[in-house]
C-alpha cells in the first residue's frame, strides 16, 4: 500500500530504526553484532614510561578484568589478551572489540596492527572477514593503552590543564560476530535519512530519499537477515541515479591532523602517529582507492626511527600514490613568528627529507591549522618548489568572513601561489551528507571553479579516516542532488583548479587570522628561546663558514647544526611557539632551547678558535686585548662591556667591519660622551650627541629629542614608556585569545617602588634605574641605557610576574601622524592601518611584528625595537609593545615567574629605511662577540660586505651535502629596486644563483668582478647564491 503523506512520522520512523538508544531490541542497529565471547584471559602491567613492544612483553603481567580502571594520567598499560574464537562461528566475520577512554594500539606478532580510540570511532579490530575452520582459533594480542584520550587529559573542558589523577576505564574487551549486511544497510539508511532531512521540503529529491528509506524499513525483517539484500537494492537504485554535467565535484582526501605537541607531549605524538597511520595502512589494504595526505617530515622521521616495520608499509603505499606526503615542511609551523630564515629551513629540512625518503618533494604547502600566514610565504614557497597552498584556518575569523575559497595569494614581493581553502571549513570531515552540502553551499567561488577539497578523518589528536567514512562516500560518488564525491589527491585537485583558474581573484598581503592574537605573546620564555636560538644558529653558521674559509682543516659542523635546527623547527610547531600548549610541552620546549644554547655556544667557540687562532694564542711578550666579532653584514660602532682584570666590567667603544672582526683599539675617544644629569624635581636627562631624553621619577619618558633638528618625539603632556595593565579574559581559548574588549579595561601602572636613580654617570654609557609594582603582586624593574654614538634608548627590563588573566604592555605615544604603521616581517616589512575605519581595520587591534615596528610621517618617525617580543599594535599615534600575558589554560602556570627582555625606542629623521632602523634592530638582536686576545695589533678583517643599505646579507652557511660550497642569502629590505655589490675576501672561484633548496638556477651564473658580485633586486626579493671555494 502507498505510504501515508506524513513526512515527520516517516522521518522519525527511519530514525528509530537506526537508533542506538531506542528500540534496539527490535531495530536494525540492535542487530549489528551477533554472538559475543569474553577473552580466554586478560592480564596487564603498568609503566610510567613509553616503552617498546620488546621491552613490554617480557614484563610480569597480572590478571585484570573489564570494568577496571587504570592511571594516573600519562602512564601506559600493556594488556595481554588471549583469545579463543568459538568453533561455532565458522563462516562469520569476527571482531575483537576494545573500548576504553584511553588511546590504544593493538599489537599482533610483534607488529602494531590497529589503533583503537573510542573518540576516533575505532573500537573494532577485524580478526577475520569469514572465519575458516583451517584458521587458528586461538591467538594472543597485546594492547598498549595510553592513560590519556585523543585530546589529552583536560579536566572538564578540552583546553583545561591536564588532570594528573585521571583514570581510564576498560569498558569492553570481547570477541563478537559482526553482521556486515546490517552495517551496510545502516550506512544506506543514514545517508537517505540525511538527504531527506537536509535537502529540504522544496527539493523532490528529499522525498525520493525519504520514501525509499521508508520502504526499506518495510522490506526489512530484522529477525531474518536474508531480507536485508532486497532493502539494500532499493538504496542502490536511488544512489545510482546520476547528476547532470554541471554538478560540483568534491575531491575527498583522507587526512589526520596530528598536532606535534599540544594537550600532550612530543613523546605521546610519536605514538599518536603510529596509532593513526597503522590504521590508515590497514584501511588501504582493504580499500585500494583510499588516499591519505600526510604532512610534517618530523612525524615521518619519528615513525621511521621507532616503528621501522610500519614505516616500510607506509613507504609501499607512498610508492603506490595512496599515502601522500604533503606540505614540504619539517612541521606545520606557526605562520607568523618564525624568522624568514627559519621558514626557509622548515622547507629545506622538510623537502630534503621527502626527497631522500620518497624520491620526490611536495608540490603543495599544507598548513590547515595555523594562526595566520605571513605575506612573505608565497615567495618562500615558490623558492622551495611549491606553487600551491592549502589551509582553512581563516574560517575561524571572528569579525570578517574571508571572501574567497580558491584564489591567488600574492606576497609582498609579488610572488603568487594558487590557494585553496576547503569550503567545508574543516580538515576533519566524516563523509556526511551535511558536510558535502556545506562544501557546495559555502563555496565563495561558485561559477569560477567547480572543484573543491574535502579532507576526511579524525584530527588534531590523530585518529584519521574510518571505513564508515569511505563507505558513505562510495554511495555519494554520483548521486543526483548531492555533489559528486571522488576520492582524490591534492595534486588532482590543484591540477584541475589550475585549469579553471582564469576567473580567480587575487588577495594581496598577509592572511591575517582575526582570532588567537594572544599567541604572539603567551609563553614569553618560548618566544625568547625562539628568537635567541635563531640568532645562535645564525651566528654559528656565519662563524663556522668563515672558519672553513680560513682553515681547510676546520670541519663545518653540518650534522650537529642539522640536529639543532630540527629542534628549533620542531618548537615552531603551531601549538608550541604560539604558547597554546600544556606545561609538559613547555618544559620540553625550554629543554630543547637549553640544548641549542649549550651546543651552540660550544660550536661557536670552536669556530672562533679556528677562525682567529693566531690572534688568540698567547705568545711571548703578547699584550692582552679583546677581539670583537660582528656576524652582521654592515660595519658597526658600538659600546661594548668586557670583563676587566678584577672581575669588573669595563666599557669600550669599538668599530667592527661587516661579517668580520677587529681588536679593541685603545685609547678610544667617543665622538661625544653621554651626559647624565639629575634635575631638581628628581627627573633625569641623558644625551649622547644624537638623542636627548628626559625621564621622570617613575621612568616615564617625558621628552625624546633628535639633537640635530631639535625635533621632539613625545607629545606635550604625554608619557612614553608607560606601562599599562589590561584585564585579559577571552571567551574560550584562554592561551590563544585576547579579545577586542580588553582595550576598554586599560589601567596605567602608577605604583612606584623605587624612584629613578642614576646607575652610570655617563661617558661611554649612561644609565638609570627604577622599579614599579604591577598589578597586585608583580614587580617590574628597568635599567634605561644610553650608549655613546647609539641612535636608540634601550630599556633592559626585569619582571617578577604573578598575575592571573592580565595583559601587560608598554606604550609610546609619539608626535607622529600617519594612517599606517610599518611592521617587520620575514625578510621584509608591511604596513597596517593605525585607524579603525572598517571592520577589517579594527579586527587588527593586536598584531605581530618581528624585531621592530615604526610610525613615520614624511621626514620623521619613531621606531620601537625589541629582542624577543612579537605582539604589538599602533593605534592612532600610540605604539604599544605587548609584554606578558597570564592565561590559565591549557597551562595554569603559563608565564608566571621571572622575565627579562629588552626593547628600545629610536626617533629618526627621514624614513625608517634612510635612518637605518632595520640595521639597528638587527644590532640590538645580534650582540657583538668578545674574545680575549693576545695581540695588540691586527688589521680589521671582513669576510663579506654589501654595497647597498637596502640589501641585508642574512645567512651564510655551508651548502647542504656540498662541503666545497657556501650558500649566502640576501634580501632587499627597503621595498626598492636596487643593484648591490656583494664583496667577499674569501677564496671563491665561482658563484651562481640558486633556489631556497640550494639547486642552481638555469642561467644563474654570476661573474666575479673587481667589485664583487653584481646582484639585482626588486622589492623584498630574497636571493640565494652558491659560492664555490677556489681550492
Ligand atoms: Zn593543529
Amino acid at each position: 500500500m502507498a505510504a501515508i503523506k506524513h513526512r515527520r512520522t516517516a522521518l522519525e520512523r527511519v530514525e528509530k530504526f537506526l537508533s542506538d538508544t531506542y528500540f534496539t531490541d527490535c531495530n536494525l542497529r540492535g542487530r549489528l553484532f551477533g554472538d559475543r565471547c569474553p577473552p580466554a584471559s586478560l592480564s596487564y602491567f603498568q609503566t610510567p614510561r613509553r616503552i617498546s613492544y620488546e621491552e613490554a612483553v617480557v614484563q610480569e603481567f597480572r590478571p585484570t578484568q573489564v570494568g577496571d580502571s587504570f592511571g594516573p594520567t600519562w602512564e601506559t598499560c600493556w594488556f595481554k589478551v588471549e583469545l579463543s574464537i568459538p568453533l561455532a562461528w565458522a563462516g562469520q566475520e569476527v571482531h575483537f572489540v576494545w573500548e576504553s577512554d584511553g588511546e590504544g594500539m593493538v599489537w599482533r606478532d610483534a607488529q602494531p596492527v590497529q589503533g583503537l580510540t573510542k573518540e576516533g570511532e575505532k573500537t573494532s579490530y577485524i580478526l577475520t572477514r569469514s572465519l575458516k575452520e583451517s584458521e587458528p582459533h586461538s591467538l594472543t594480542l597485546y594492547v598498549e593503552l595510553a592513560c590519556n584520550g585523543l585530546f589529552g587529559a583536560g579536566k572538564g573542558s578540552m583546553i583545561a590543564p591536564p588532570d594528573p589523577d585521571r583514570r581510564v576505564t576498560l569498558s569492553k574487551a570481547e570477541l563478537v560476530v559482526f553482521n556486515r549486511d546490517v552495517y551496510e544497510l545502516l550506512v544506506d539508511l543514514e545517508i537517505l535519512l540525511d538527504m531527506a532531512q537536509l535537502l529540504g521540503e522544496e527539493n523532490q529529491r528529499s522525498f525520493q530519499a525519504l520514501y525509499t528509506a521508508n520502504q526499506m524499513v518495510n522490506v526489512c525483517d530484522v529477525t531474518d537477515l536474508s531480507t536485508l539484500p532486497a532493502a539494500h537494492d532499493l538504496a542502490a537504485a536511488i544512489f545510482s541515479q546520476r547528476n547532470g554535467e554541471s554538478q560540483h565535484t568534491i575531491h575527498a582526501v583522507g587526512h589526520c591532523h596530528i598536532d606535534s605537541a599540544w594537550l600532550w607531549p612530543y613523546e605521546e605524538t610519536v605514538r599518536k602517529c603510529a596509532r593513526s597511520w597503522v590504521t590508515v595502512v590497514h584501511l588501504m589494504e582493504h580499500n585500494p582507492e583510499l588516499t591519505f595526505a600526510c604532512s610534517q617530515a618530523q612525524q615521518f622521521e619519528w615513525v621511521r626511527s621507532r616503528y621501522p616495520g610500519l614505516y616500510a608499509r607506509i613507504q609501499d603505499f607512498v610508492a603506490k600514490g595512496q599515502f601522500i606526503p604533503v606540505g614540504g615542511t619539517w612541521v606545520e609551523m606557526d605562520g607568523n613568528l618564525p624568522s624568514g630564515e627559519s621558514m626557509v629551513r622548515q622547507f629545506l629540512q622538510g623537502q630534503r627529507f621527502f626527497q631522500e625518503q620518497f624520491g620526490r618533494i611536495c608540490s603543495e604547502f599544507w598548513l590547515p591549522d595555523t594562526f595566520g600566514y605571513s605575506a612573505q610565504l608565497p615567495q618562500l614557497m615558490r623558492g622551495c618548489g611549491i606553487q600551491r597552498f592549502l589551509t582553512q584556518k581563516l574560517s575561524w575569523n571572528l569579525v570578517n568572513s574571508f571572501p574567497h575559497h580558491t584564489f591567488f595569494w600574492e606576497g609582498i614581493d609579488g610572488s603568487q601561489v594558487l590557494t585553496h581553502f576547503p569550503p567545508g571549513d574543516s580538515y576533519g570531515m566524516h563523509g556526511r551528507v551535511e558536510e558535502m552540502l556545506k562544501t557546495v553551499k559555502n563555496n565563495k567561488d561558485k561559477g569560477r571553479v567547480n572543484h573543491s577539497a574535502f579532507l576526511f578523518g579524525f584530527g588534531d589528536g590523530g585518529g584519521g579516516p574510518t571505513q564508515k567514512m569511505l563507505d558513505r562516500m562510495k554511495r555519494m560518488s554520483d548521486t543526483d542532488g548531492l555533489p559528486r564525491v571522488q576520492i582524490s589527491t591534492p595534486d588532482q585537485l590543484f591540477s584541475v583548479l589550475e585549469k579553471e583558474s582564469s576567473q580567480l581573484c587575487t588577495w594581496v598581503g598577509e592572511l591575517f587570522l582575526e582570532l588567537h592574537n594572544g599567541t604572539y605573546t603567551t609563553q614569553a620564555q618560548i618566544k625568547k628561546g625562539n628568537r635567541e636560538c635563531e640568532r645562535i644558529l645564525h651566528d654559528v653558521e656565519v662563524l663556522s663558514s668563515l672558519a672553513v674559509a680560513q682553515d681547510r682543516a676546520f670541519q663545518y659542523p653540518a650534522s650537529q647544526l642539522q640536529q639543532l635546527w630540527r629542534l628549533l623547527l620542531l618548537n615552531q610547531f603551531h601549538d608550541v611557539l604560539p604558547g597554546s600548549c600544556i606545561q609538559l610541552v613547555v618544559e620540553d620546549a625550554l629543554q630543547y632551547y637549553t640544548e641549542i644554547r649549550r651546543a651552540g655556544a660550544q660550536l661557536q667557540e670552536e669556530a672562533v678558535q679556528s677562525l682567529c687562532r693566531d690572534l688568540l694564542q698567547p705568545e711571548v711578550r703578547s699584550t692582552p686585548s679583546t677581539l670583537v666579532l660582528n656576524t652582521l653584514s654592515w660595519e658597526r660602532t658600538e659600546v661594548i662591556s668586557r670583563p676587566g682584570p678584577d672581575g669588573t666590567e669595563t666599557l669600550a667603544l669599538v668599530t667592527v667591519p661587516s661579517m668580520g672582526y677587529a681588536l679593541v683599539q685603545e685609547p678610544f675617544v667617543p665622538p661625544q660622551p653621554v651626559a647624565v644629569r639629575k634635575q631638581e624635581d628628581g627627573s633625569i636627562t641623558m644625551e649622547n650627541g644624537v638623542i636627548a631624553v628626559c625621564l621622570d621619577t617613575m621612568g616615564h619618558l617625558t621628552s625624546l629629542q633628535l639633537l640635530d633638528s631639535g625635533r621632539e618625539s613625545v607629545p606635550d603632556g604625554c608619557y612614553a614608556n608607560q606601562f599599562a595593565l589590561f584585564d585579559d579574559v577571552p571567551l574560550y581559548w584562554d592561551a590563544w585569545d585576547v579579545m577586542d574588549y580588553h582595550l576598554e579595561t586599560r589601567k596605567p601602572v602608577t605604583t612606584l617602588l623605587k624612584p629613578l636613580e642614576i646607575t652610570l654617570a655617563g661617558g661611554l654609557r649612561g644609565s638609570v634605574r627604577f622599579s614599579l609594582q604591577v598589578g597586585k603582586s608583580s614587580t617590574l624593574s628597568q635599567e634605561i641605557i644610553l650608549d655613546a654614538a647609539c641612535p636608540y634608548l634601550r630599556f633592559l627590563t626585569q619582571v617578577e610576574w604573578k598575575e592571573a588573566h592580565k595583559f601587560l604592555k608598554v606604550e609610546f605615544p609619539v608626535q607622529v601622524r600617519s594612517t599606517n604603521a610599518t611592521y617587520e616581517i620575514q625578510f621584509g616589512h608591511l604596513q597596517r592601518p593605525t585607524h579603525w575605519n572598517t571592520s577589517w581595520d579594527w579586527a587588527r587591534f593586536e598584531v605581530w611584528a618581528h624585531k621592530w615596528l615604526d610610525l613615520s610621517e614624511h621626514g620623521f618617525g619613531v621606531a620601537l625595537l625589541n629582542d624577543c617580543k612579537y605582539g604589538a599594535s599602533a593605534h592612532r599615534n600610540v605604539l604599544s609593545l605587548s609584554l606578558l600575558r597570564a592565561p590559565k589554560s591549557p597551562d595554569s602556570t603559563a608565564d608566571i615567574g621571572h622575565h627579562q627582555f629588552t626593547y628600545a625606542v629610536m626617533p629618526h629623521q627621514g624614513s625608517f629605511q634612510e635612518a637605518g632602523v632595520i640595521q639597528q634592530a638587527y644590532n640590538l638582536n645580534f650582540p657583538l662577540h668578545m674574545v680575549p686576545a693576545s695581540c695588540a695589533q691586527c688589521s680589521p678583517w671582513s669576510a663579506f660586505s654589501v654595497s647597498s643599505p637596502a640589501v641585508v646579507l642574512e645567512t651564510v652557511k655551508q651548502a647542504e651535502d656540498r662541503p666545497e660550497a657556501l650558500v649566502v642569502r640576501l634580501y632587499e629590505a627597503h621595498g626598492s629596486t636596487v643593484t648591490a655589490w656583494l664583496q667577499t675576501s674569501l677564496p671563491v672561484k665561482e658563484a651562481m644563483l640558486c633556489d631556497l633548496l640550494e639547486h642552481p638556477l638555469a642561467q644563474g651564473h654570476v661573474p666575479l668582478e673587481q667589485r664583487g658580485l653584481r646582484l639585482s633586486f626588486t622589492p623584498f626579493l630574497v636571493l640565494s647564491v652558491l659560492l664555490l671555494w677556489s681550492r
